[in-house]
């Protein structure tokens, strides 16, 4: 049979033609999985390493499908298809994998290995192109749809998301029912050559590099949103207690007063300070330091509601902000926070070593701004220390004296 590359009964034009379509596939693959590798290299997440291998496959399968020499009884046909299957089932890891969800391995592995028994008996013992088309597009196409169903439960809320989505369903579709409608309309191939010059494998060619482009491009503006998030959550977050840092408390909160400025809710701030720090660092050491306020940042992660803006503002001080709590709901926070200290410390360092926390806290009225709110909680907070410790204290703006007595 005349392979591509070789003369045959074929004019040179053609061959030519069809070399390079042929070799667009590859070429394809072969970049993006150069890409996809030195993407892993700086961010060592194992979805962008699925992903440098789904496109290593790809190439390795459109090679063997139509560039290689033909081996006996078309065998080349073997590894050209298991490496088609293996694109699917490396795809797949890499757009599961991306959400953190588990990866089906055993379903695809067994789908992969239904379709590559069925198309080596429609190769072997049974011959047959249409056959062992349906097979294996099928096969990729059902691991296609276990993309689908694994993304569907996931809240889309970003473009990225959606378009990941789409491109598994898309895909999905592509493979089921390419095959179907264009084999119906074109009839079967009496051989290779027919095949390998037919409508339906130059459709196969050309959709399948506009869905790998897709694919890859949405994968790589994933990995890019992913740094991206990363790098803003490194800047805006403090690793010892697990909140914001400053920086980041000022940008988060700004920005969800303006929201509930908006939305015409209730906001109040609270700014809590450990008690005599200074001197259980001076006494037990920095590190029993840093191990209470990585207790504080726990505690106040567990029991702050859903919302709550928390950061960690100076050493020992930090700022919670509440969307929708009006003064009594920060109340009763506040005293959550400060009574349920001492437990919270308790598996870190002993218990007589744990501090008491004074809290100061203020409603926020409309038109308050970010710095307003900080500076009344503050004023708060020295009522509470000036009051003995270990307290709360609701910012009580000072009374507007008579003018009768102010003259
Ligand atoms: P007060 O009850 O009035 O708040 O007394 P205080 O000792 O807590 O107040 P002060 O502001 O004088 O001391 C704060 C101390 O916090 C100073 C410093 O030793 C400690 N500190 C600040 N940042 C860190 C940190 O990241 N880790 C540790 N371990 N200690 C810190
Ligand atoms: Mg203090
Ligand atoms: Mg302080």
């Amino acid at each position: 049979m005349p392979r591509l590359g070789s003369r045959g009964d074929l004019g040179q034009d053609v061959l030519t033609g069809q070399l390079f379509i042929s070799l667009l596939n590859p070429a394809i693959g072969l970049a993006f999985a150069a890409a996809f590798f030195l993407m892993w290299l700086q961010r060592r997440e194992r979805y962008v390493a699925y992903a440098a291998g789904a496109y290593l496959a790809t190439a390795i399968a459109f090679l063997f499908q139509d560039v290689v020499p033909a081996l006996p009884m078309e065998l080349q046909r073997l590894p050209a298809n298991i490496g088609f299957l293996a694109t699917g089932m490396l795809f797949a890891a890499a757009i599961v994998g991306r959400y953190g969800l588990p990866i089906p391995w055993r379903a695809m592995a067994i789908v992969a290995a239904l379709s590559t028994a069925v198309f080596t008996w429609f190769l072997l013992a049974q011959p047959s192109i249409p056959a062992r088309i349906y097979t294996i597009s099928l096969g990729a196409g059902v691991i296609a749809l276990m993309v689908v169903r694994a993304l569907w439960p996931i809240e889309r809320r970003h473009l990225i998301d959606r378009l990941l989505f789409w491109v598994a369903a898309l895909s999905a579709a592509n493979l089921i029912i390419r095959p179907i409608v264009i084999l119906t309309f074109s009839g079967g191939f009496d051989d290779y050559v027919g095949f390998q010059q037919s409508l339906y494998w130059t459709t196969v060619q050309f959709s399948q590099a506009m869905v790998s482009i897709l694919a890859a491009i949405s994968l790589m503006v994933a990995v890019a949103i992913d740094m991206l998030a990363e790098l803003r959550a490194e800047a805006d977050g403090d690793p010892l207690s697990g909140l914001f840092n400053r920086r980041g408390f000022e940008a988060k909160a700004a920005a969800m007063l303006r929201r509930c400025a908006d939305e015409a809710r209730p906001v109040s701030l609270l700014i809590a300070d450990l008690d005599r720090f200074k001197s259980i660092n001076d006494t037990h050491g920095h590190a029993v330091g840093d191990a209470i306020i990585a207790a504080f940042g726990a505690h106040v992660r567990a029991i702050a509601p859903v919302g709550t803006i928390a950061g960690r503002i100076g050493g020992e001080e930090f700022a919670l902000l509440l969307p929708g709590a009006g003064v009594e709901s920060a109340r009763q926070l506040a005293e959550a926070i400060r009574t349920g200290l001492q437990a919270a410390c308790a598996d870190r360092i002993p218990a007589t070593l744990c501090p008491t926390a004074s809290i100061g806290l203020v409603a926020g009225a409309p038109g308050d701004g970010l710095s307003r709110l900080l500076r009344d909680a503050d004023q708060a907070l020295y009522e509470a220390k000036r009051a003995g410790r270990n307290r709360v204290r609701a910012f009580a703006p000072a009374p507007v004296l008579p003018v009768a007595t102010r003259v």
